[in-house]
């Protein structure tokens, strides 16, 4: 979720993945015109096989290491010199590794302000609906180049399911680098779409929506988590917040499973709190600590909210869907509301 507890809580736990490259490769497809595509390994790189000539990436797609890139860059507000050219990595900041005691503070610290703990249990009914469509499932996981809050499941060793994974940047989690707007997989090729912490980083929400209900086959599940009530991370690439209606509308074109809150109203107040502390310290570093030791109590009133105010509150909402043949109504969007009538 959430995108600190996603990035920090447990990227200590990266696990290389199993399953070889190569067999990923098979199945992937240039993200502009949909064609197969042909690696050409003394250049390293990856060419689209397009032969009507209607795909314009006619230079071909770079590798990061063994991973290929491939995101239409033009379209796209990744750098493909900052990818390529650079180590790979983020072009969101990245945590810098500490010492032992700078970690065990920031041990305290994240003990204190709690995790997402729905994400856990939502994996766990994600994967269980995958294993009633198919003995052998197929899920994508956007965004899961650093293990999210609750997916340990989704990483390394995942059973009957196999688990495809990129990013927008490499690493040992990933099989490929791509933007979700143009996702390099064919039609109906994937069982589920895991998309946790994702879509306020996407400048067009309905798009990578739209692309996911594309990979899925018909039935095929989604998983996603979105802020609600949480201030600016990640600098420039935060771009959304829904609400409960709002989240409903943009998978209107799945059946609701389930939806609910991701963390209450409590988390989002210690958010606001650490924000308004960062702006007076003017350092993050300093606003995340005061504010956790002085106020960390508050996300307490997690527990006490009942439901349909805490949805109305939430630092973040999930929703749990089935891909539908037909997309619900403005009206039926706002009947499925699940928070407290105006
Ligand atoms: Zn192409």
């Amino acid at each position: 979720m959430l995108e600190h507890n996603a990035r920090h809580f447990h990227a200590r736990s990266v696990v290389p993945k199993h399953s070889p490259r190569e067999s990923v490769f098979s199945i992937l497809r240039c993200p502009q015109c949909g064609s197969a595509l042909r690696l050409a390994p003394a250049e390293k790189r990856v060419y689209c096989n397009n032969e009507d000539g209607s795909c314009t990436v006619r230079q071909g797609f770079p590798m990061v290491g063994d991973q290929p890139v491939l995101v239409v860059f033009e379209r796209s507000v990744l750098c493909e010199a900052s990818l390529v050219e650079g180590d790979g990595s983020s072009p969101i900041r990245r945590r810098k590794p500490g010492g032992l005691a700078r970690n065990t503070l920031r041990r305290i610290v994240l003990a204190l302000r709690g995790a997402n703990r729905v994400a856990e249990p939502n994996c766990r009914r994600f994967l269980a609906e995958l294993s009633e469509i198919s003995p052998q499932p197929v899920a994508l996981n956007i965004g899961g180049g650093s293990v999210g809050c609750g997916t340990q499941a989704l990483h390394g060793n995942t059973g009957n399911v196999r688990v495809l994974c990129f990013d927008i940047y490499a690493s040992p989690e990933t099989d490929f680098i791509a933007d979700a707007h143009d996702i390099p997989l064919p039609d109906a090729s994937v069982d589920g779409v895991w998309i946790q912490a994702v879509l306020e980083h996407v400048i067009q929400p309905d798009r990578v929506v739209a692309e996911i209900h594309r990979v899925l086959k018909p039935g095929g599940i989604v998983y996603a988590e979105i802020p609600f009530m949480q201030t600016v991370h990640e600098g420039a690439y935060d771009f959304t917040r829904l609400t409960d209606t709002g989240i409903r509308w943009l998978f209107r074109w799945f059946d609701r499973i389930q939806s609910g809150t991701v963390l209450g109203p409590g988390s989002a107040l210690l958010w606001s709190i650490t924000a308004a502390l960062t702006g007076l310290f003017r350092s993050q570093k300093a606003g995340n600590l005061v504010a956790t030791l002085l106020f960390f109590w508050v996300r307490f009133l997690d527990y006490a909210v009942a439901a349909p105010f805490a949805i109305d509150t939430a630092c973040g909402l999930y929703f749990l869907g089935r891909k539908a043949a037909k997309a619900i109504s403005p009206k039926d969007a706002i009947g499925s509301f699940q928070g407290v009538p105006a």
